[in-house]
């Protein structure tokens, strides 16, 4: 799909005293900026404008009915936006916040639909990002952010990615270089009898009920095959999304029959002509012997996953694969995060051995 964005010029800048005091002004003057926070890339703007949230849609190319999580600086902000805050949502924000863990709430009149995508309800987030507060305590607002990539693609970690996708749609891009997560934060129902994660991430479940107890999971999110007749709850799961170009496929079980399976196939798609890619880890990257081989980070800790899984899917791309093989990873704490995005980014393709 084409997107029709008045082309502007894109400066991607250092953070400092001057650069931040002008993406403030862009800011209150309805427009976009894009800036590092713990997790991803943002691509913000003013919360409680319609008019400038549209246009995030508009420079995403994002489904409208897919809203926004609006960011703040401090608790007086989240009064703005949110009502009816019960107090184990109080008691999570105060254990995570700030940091990589958004949470719903019934909004206030003020959200505009724009931001919520015609929902009652907002996603708030504080990031710990020092320039994700710097941003939003100079801008003077509450910062409706999702991911800076064009709808689809894999978030951005990096702002050479947000580069990219956003060149010469939106006017700035503050350059904070690599962030430390790498992916989206947990997203927490807190309207509901009991707590729901719509989207795992960094902050576990485990992590969530040491806190308020019993949290369950939206059941469109917790599972390993597309469930088709699930809905997920928040809108932008059911969206194929964090896609390389080419064709991923995941393959797991017993490891010499995944080092076999993706050995062989890969060896028959490069007998066709087609490009092949290979994801592994630190680990085994020695066990492959053909295709464009890449390492996601060490089994031994799942966070250096998590902060290249982006990175290397975006990769696939510049490397023009037709079809990448992938290890899978166990699904235990942040495993659970990293397995979400990559069945997503594989359109739940899977080999199970
Ligand atoms: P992104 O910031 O690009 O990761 O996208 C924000 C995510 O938050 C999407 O998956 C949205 O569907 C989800 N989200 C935002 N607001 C709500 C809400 N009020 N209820 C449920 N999910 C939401
Ligand atoms: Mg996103």
């Amino acid at each position: 799909m084409d997107i029709e964005v008045n082309t502007v010029e894109t400066k991607l800048t250092d953070i400092d005293a001057a650069s931040l005091e002008e993406a403030g002004e862009i800011i209150r003057a309805g427009g976009l900026v894009a800036f590092p926070t713990e997790t991803v890339y943002g691509l913000g703007a003013d919360a409680m404008n319609g008019a400038a949230a549209a246009r995030i849609y508009e420079a995403k190319g994002r489904p409208s009915d897919n809203p926004l999580i609006v960011h703040i600086a401090d608790m007086e902000q989240l009064d703005l936006v949110a009502r009816d805050i019960p107090k184990p949502a109080r008691q999570i924000m105060e254990a995570f916040w700030p940091g990589p863990l958004t949470v719903i709430l019934h909004k206030k009149e003020e959200v505009p639909d724009g931001t919520t995508g015609g929902l009652q309800t907002v996603a708030v987030r504080m990031p710990s990002h020092p320039t994700a507060q710097a941003l939003i305590r100079e801008s003077g607002r509450v910062i409706a952010a999702p991911s800076a990539n064009t709808s689809g693609r894999p978030s951005p970690t990096m702002a050479e990615h947000v580069l990219e996708d956003m060149d010469g749609r939106i006017p700035l891009i503050l350059d904070g270089g690599p962030v430390g997560i790498g992916i989206e934060s947990t997203i927490v129902d807190m309207t509901g009898e009991v707590p729901m994660i719509l989207r795992p991430g960094y902050i576990t479940k485990s992590m969530l009920e040491d806190v308020v107890g019993t949290v369950q999971v939206d059941p469109a999110v917790s599972g390993r095959t597309m469930q088709k007749d699930i809905v997920a709850k928040a809108p932008g799961m059911k969206y194929r999304h964090y896609a390389p170009k080419g064709q991923l496929i995941l393959v797991e079980g017993p490891r010499n029959a995944v080092v076999d399976k993706i050995n062989s196939l890969a060896e028959e798609k490069m007998q066709q002509g087609y490009h092949v890619g290979i994801l592994a880890t630190d680990e085994g990257m020695a066990d492959y012997r053909v295709g464009y081989r890449m390492s996601i980070g060490s089994r031994e800790r799942p966070d250096s996953i998590a902060a290249n899984l982006y990175k290397v899917l975006r990769e696939c791309d510049e490397q023009k694969l037709d079809y990448i093989y992938s290890e899978s990873f166990f699904e235990e704490g942040l495993g659970n995060a990293i397995m979400n995005r990559m069945l997503k980014a594989a359109g739940y393709h899977l080999i199970s051995l």
